[in-house]
């Protein structure tokens, strides 16, 4: 095994195949010359992904991000990666080359990328499958917020269903903005959309890896977390409703707060995806009874 191992690890080092291994926490621990030239890594540098993808950005380097803002593409895309099992795409490098990369990820986290020189391979036919790409990243993602939608996040929620069944529970959470309605009749719309976006940022910040957040609807979000107990999930939600509870969103009503409440189910054997949403959402129901900015679990 030993042997297997460090020649893995020699024919890694020679092959033009870039090759990269990530941990749960989504940082670098493995990246092959191929990868790191092509990403401008040094050798004994292990990054965070999203710092790896900034850094490469303000140089004018690796990735092309397609995208008005960084920070919005960043988003949107953390927002889908390392969620399911295996991805595969196209990507293309400032320098002109283009990628066929592919993520695996295993259940406790860790994901291989793997990537191959395809520059030369049916070029002609790459705008027909780059907006195919684009078609699907907008079938994904909510257009107001830029998080996971309700049909990607509902997907996932229906995953960790799957492989909570080979034990190891999960726990759904359902956030809602407190007296949303009453934010709108007060300060319009425009404000409204400008909290929800503050909220979904927010929120996504401290989202892991191995996590799903999402909009369902209006102002009302969901987070799914594989593999968790109820009481680190209901941790993880109080920390987040602390973080909302200091944000000032509106710089034209600098002193305007807001709160949101959460509740949290754990999944159990047979649960159905609609089963456990109810669960959560009940307990969300108690959480406003008792008086909103908590967290209940069910
Ligand atoms: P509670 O604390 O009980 O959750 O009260 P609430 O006012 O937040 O809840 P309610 O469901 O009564 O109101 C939700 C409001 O959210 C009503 C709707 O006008 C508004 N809303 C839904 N989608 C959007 C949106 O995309 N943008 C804006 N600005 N408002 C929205
Ligand atoms: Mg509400
Ligand atoms: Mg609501």
């Amino acid at each position: 095994m030993d042997e297997i191992a460090e020649q893995l690890l020699q024919l890694s080092a020679n092959t033009s195949t870039l090759m990269a291994v990530y941990d749960d926490n989504d940082r670098l621990r493995y990246a092959n010359l191929a990868f790191r030239s092509a990403y401008f890594i040094e050798r004994d540098e292990t990054p965070l992904w999203p710092d790896l993808m900034r850094r490469n950005f303000e140089r004018g380097q690796g990735t092309v991000i397609h995208a008005k803002n960084f920070d919005e593409w960043l988003r949107s895309t953390q927002s889908r990666r390392g969620k399911i099992g295996y991805r595969a795409f196209e990507t293309d490098l400032m320098d002109g080359r283009w990628l066929w990369m592919t993520e695996a990820v295993q259940k406790n986290g860790w994901m291989l990328c793997v990537a191959s020189d395809i520059t030369t391979l049916r070029a002609e036919e790459r705008s027909v499958r780059q907006d195919r790409d684009f078609a699907v990243k907008a079938s994904q993602t909510d257009e107001l917020t830029g998080v996971a939608n309700r049909r990607f996040v509902m997907a996932r929620i229906e995953d960790m269903l799957v492989a909570a069944k080979d034990g190891g529970e999960g726990c759904l959470a359902v956030l809602d903005i407190d007296n949303f309605k009453h934010i709108n009749d007060r300060l319009g719309h425009h404000a409204g959309d400008l909290v929800l976006k503050d909220f979904a940022q927010r929120i996504h910040q401290h989202v892991r890896r191995s996590d799903c957040f999402g909009r369902v609807g209006g102002e009302e979000f969901v987070l799914a977390m594989p593999g968790t107990a109820l009481e680190d999930a209901v941790e993880i939600i109080e920390t987040m409703l602390t973080m909302i509870r200091f944000s000032r969103p509106l710089t034209e009503s600098p002193d305007f707060a807001y709160t949101c409440s959460a509740g949290v189910a754990a999944s159990l054997r047979e649960d159905t995806a609609a089963e456990l949403y109810r669960r959560a959402d009940q307990a969300l129901y108690a959480a406003k009874l008792g008086g909103r900015d908590r967290v209940r679990a069910a």
